[in-house]
């Protein structure tokens, strides 16, 4: 018998019919006999609904009373899915995250799952119950309610599926898997069946929005085979696991990331000297201003330039703490340009091909778009180029890596 993970998102629960389509759909995966758990989201709206409640009332909602508001919209939907299996005659237990036992520590609004206890889980799977827990949520060693994090249950799942050794943790949500790139800018996008926890990292931390990131983190680091699914449609879905064996031929790329919301920023003509790069992002990190990418380069002169890209939303921060420093520093002169974005080739299959970083940079070239930066890593290659050119460059790179063909 085999043990799942179901994960349904907030528009899967969005309302009553969805509900007792999700039921059905629980009660048709029980045909093979497998056992089930299923983690669900509040409906949807629901969590920002309660959150801006509370910012009505609060200046700064306290965090720890902000927790009990959020977990809120998680109880209901439990008892509403029970309620719907119990009525197909389906027997069906809801847990909230308290009383499954998911400890966390007590950083609220934010917390981390420290430990699951399975047993009331196991016992009542062995009864032949589907087993149905709140995501999102969970208790301190204190008994206080804490939430992981806005996206937060796709968390609980992958945890739950790691302290139950599930087969398979399934997440139903409202797209039927990873796709290449993203399909409003690329139509020919096409969905991917299988792709490595590492590869899925750069594509969600980069803007393939599908996943909660500390969720696949999760899963890389407890080996909990991971499935993005639709739970609209029949399909199934894309596969996010380890690498296959060796001698298996791994495609050379599996997607392109992009980041809209990029600024850079650069600092001229600072006297080559030790200790400068911390000078200049010593102050940035004080700030708790997340870098991207950084280069260096050191010109004839013995001067250096020194370039870094951050979030936009942290730009005008940025260039006020770079323009403070450039006298301190003794440097020339500080730019910047809040119009660029970065584009990004993922694929593990980068590591064991040499020249793809040659055939980026030449389709770009052939469409005449400028690279400003360039950054790599051992399964991914990043440009920075000006925002009018992002579809530009996604569809050419998606036509020239092929990546519509499987
Ligand atoms: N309901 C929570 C949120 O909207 C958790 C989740 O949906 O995963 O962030
Ligand atoms: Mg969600």
């Amino acid at each position: 018998m085999a043990l799942y993970v179901h994960k349904y998102g907030g528009t899967s629960v969005g309302n009553v019919e969805r509900i007792r389509h999700v039921a059905d759909r629980i009660l048709h995966a029980r045909d093979g006999g497998d056992q089930l758990v299923v983690v669900v989201s509040a409906m949807s709206g629901e969590t920002n609904r309660l959150v801006s409640m509370a910012n009505e009332l609060q200046d700064r909602p306290d965090p720890r009373e902000m927790d009990v508001l959020l977990s809120t919209g998680e109880q209901v939907t439990i008892a509403l899915l029970c309620m719907a299996l119990q009525q197909r005659g389906c027997p069906a237990c809801s847990y909230t995250g308290g009383q499954v036992r998911i400890l966390t520590d007590a950083a609220h609004t934010k917390a981390r799952i420290l430990d699951i206890d399975t047993e009331r889980m196991q016992a009542d799977l062995a009864q032949g119950r589907v087993v149905v827990v709140a995501g999102f949520q969970g208790v301190t060693g204190e008994g206080d309610i804490t939430t992981l994090g806005r996206g937060g249950s796709d968390t609980t799942a992958v945890a739950l599926a790691a302290a139950l050794k599930a087969d398979e943790c399934l997440i139903y949500t409202d797209v039927d898997g990873v796709y290449t790139t993203d399909p409003r800018v690329e139509p020919r996008a096409r969905r991917l069946d299988r792709i490595t926890f590492e590869e899925m990292l750069e594509l969600a931390s980069q803007g393939s929005r599908v996943l909660q990131i500390r969720s696949v983190e999760f899963a890389g680091k407890y080996n909990v085979p991971l499935r993005v699914l639709s739970s609209f449609t029949e399909g199934h879905g894309t596969l996010i696991s380890y690498e296959e064996e060796e001698n298996v031929e791994k495609p050379l790329i599996s997607g392109i990331a992009f980041n809209r919301d990029e600024a850079k920023l650069t600092i001229l003509g600072v006297p080559d000297r030790p200790g400068n790069a911390y000078k200049i992002l010593g102050p940035i990190a004080e700030a708790n201003i997340e870098v991207d990418m950084i280069v260096q380069n050191v010109a004839a002169d013995a001067t250096t330039d020194f370039t870094f890209t951050v979030h936009r939303a942290e730009y005008k921060k940025a260039l006020d703490i770079l323009s403070r420093l450039r006298d301190d520093l003794g440097a020339r002169e500080v730019t910047s340009d809040d119009t660029i974005v970065k584009v990004s080739l993922v694929g593990v299959g980068m590591r064991s091909h040499a020249g793809v970083a040659s055939q980026m940079f030449a389709a770009l070239a052939r469409e005449s778009i400028n690279i400003q930066m360039i950054s790599t890593s051992e399964i991914k290659i990043s440009v920075v180029v000006n925002e009018k050119y992002l579809e530009l460059a996604v569809r050419t790179l998606h036509d020239a890596f092929k990546l519509d063909q499987a």
